[in-house]
């Protein structure tokens, strides 16, 4: 993941004309932090925090708790971050943090101990004005409020800016929870309105629909009505109605803990769960895994525009065979950048001691998606430079 980051930024680079030593510059990381953390028991846990780039403010970037935490992994998903917030226009740098821990395996007890140890480490190299973490792989407001409790015990900050992603009670913003899934349909209607044959009806899969995917949907219902939802799939199965399916529905039957190899409808077809890649449809939207899609499955997709809400969806291979194809790819740093956008804001109203209404959170929102996807099809027009290109342009433009 790494490689193929740092070679997609070298490309990126080369095709504005910047120095190799430009590049090499950025590609270097700030600061390394590689621990471990030893809770009561006994054990010991891989540990890192990677800073890599914060001229424009503070570093910003979730913290994963899971097995396969590698620093090479945290170091690609820094990078990643510090293009996201240059290309979303955020005053904010790039960082990653992970745990390589099995979370599920553990008690609450010692979840909270990992997460609190974590802080105590990183104490003096995290804060407000420094590196704001947020929940990521397997860390959720739970995680983070326990960790803005250590943070504040050990330094007094009261702000409680020092993480996103809070629980409300905690001091987290309202929207957060919807802000990645509305920000990438957002970022779809604005794409769709430079694309101009794709108007009229247009039919959708997604790939996944936990939080990002099902929020996704029910925004796509509210703001892009044009658009058709016929297949949804999850680990559990995928279900499959050219007739269409309903969003809202398909959300409570989720959070009714059901399956949807069991789903059961009126022109309803089950299918395989990876048989969603390969459906007839005009857009397919990726909210899943890294690397959903690859050189044995990327011959099955039909689907004229990819919509990247997952980090990495697409495999190096099977993105050139899909450009090859002449297939739009919507990149994930600016398709699932809504939550950046909104985490901004959780911290800016930490900062001020505001607690702003969902319509506010929603209507900032906007106005950054909208001003990205503009700025990404400005480049994408001037360069002839593909999406996924264009927004590393966009980004290293202002970073460089
Ligand atoms: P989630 O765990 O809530 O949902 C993931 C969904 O993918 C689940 O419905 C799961 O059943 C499904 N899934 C897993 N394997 C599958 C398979 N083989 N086929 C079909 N479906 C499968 O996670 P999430 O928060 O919705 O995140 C989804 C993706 O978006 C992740 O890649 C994440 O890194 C990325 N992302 C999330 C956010 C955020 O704000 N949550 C922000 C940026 C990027």
């Amino acid at each position: 993941m790494l490689k193929t980051v740092e070679s997609q930024i070298r490309s990126a680079g080369q095709k504005m004309g910047l120095e190799p030593a430009q590049i090499a510059e950025f590609l270097s990381f700030n600061e390394l932090h590689d621990f471990e953390i030893k809770p009561s028991d006994g054990q010991s846990f891989k540990a890192y925090r990677v800073q890599h780039n914060n001229k424009f403010g503070p570093y910003k970037g979730g913290v994963r708790f899971h097995p396969e935490v590698s620093l090479d992994e945290v170091k690609a998903l820094s990078l990643l971050m510090t293009l996201k917030t240059a290309a979303m226009g955020l005053p904010l740098g790039g960082a990653k943090g992970g745990v390589a821990v099995d979370a599920k395996s553990l008690t609450p007890k010692k979840l909270e101990e990992i997460s609190r140890k974590y802080v105590d480490y990183l104490v003096d190299f995290i804060g407000p004005d420094r590196d704001v973490p947020a929940p990521d792989v397997s860390t959720d407001s739970r995680v983070i409020d326990w960790m803005v409790d250590e943070y504040s015990k050990l330094t007094g900050d009261k702000t409680r800016a020092s993480f996103t992603g809070k629980s409300i009670k905690g001091g987290g913003s309202e929207g957060r929870d919807s802000a990645t899934g509305r920000g990438g349909v957002i970022a779809l209607r604005e794409l769709l309105k430079h694309l101009s044959h794709y108007e009229g009806k247009l039919t959708y899969a997604i790939q996944g629909f936990g939080n990002v995917g099902s929020f996704f949907s029910l925004a796509a219902e509210e703001m892009l009505p044009n658009l058709k939802l016929v297949g949804v799939s999850d680990s559990s199965g995928t279900i499959f109605n050219d007739h269409g399916l309903d969003a809202k529905e398909l959300d409570s039957y989720k959070l009714a803990k059901k399956r949807f190899s069991d789903y059961q409808g009126a022109g309803v077809k089950n299918l395989s769960a990876d048989a969603l890649i390969g459906l007839e449809v005009d857009v397919l939207v990726m909210a899943a895994l890294g690397g959903a899609i690859n050189q044995e499955n990327v011959s099955n997709v039909k689907a004229k525009l990819v919509v990247e809400l997952a980090n990495g969806p697409i495999s190096q291979e099977a993105d050139d065979y899909l450009l090859k194809k002449g297939t739009v790819i919507l990149p994930d740093i600016i398709a699932n950048a809504g939550g950046v956008v909104v985490s901004y804001l959780e911290w800016r109203q930490n900062m001020a001691k505001e607690h702003w209404p969902l319509h506010k959170v929603n209507d900032e929102l906007e106005k950054y998606m909208v001003r990205a996807v503009y700025g990404l099809h400005q480049i994408a027009s001037q360069t002839k430079a593909d999406l996924r290109q264009a927004a590393l342009m966009l980004a290293l433009k202002r970073l460089i």
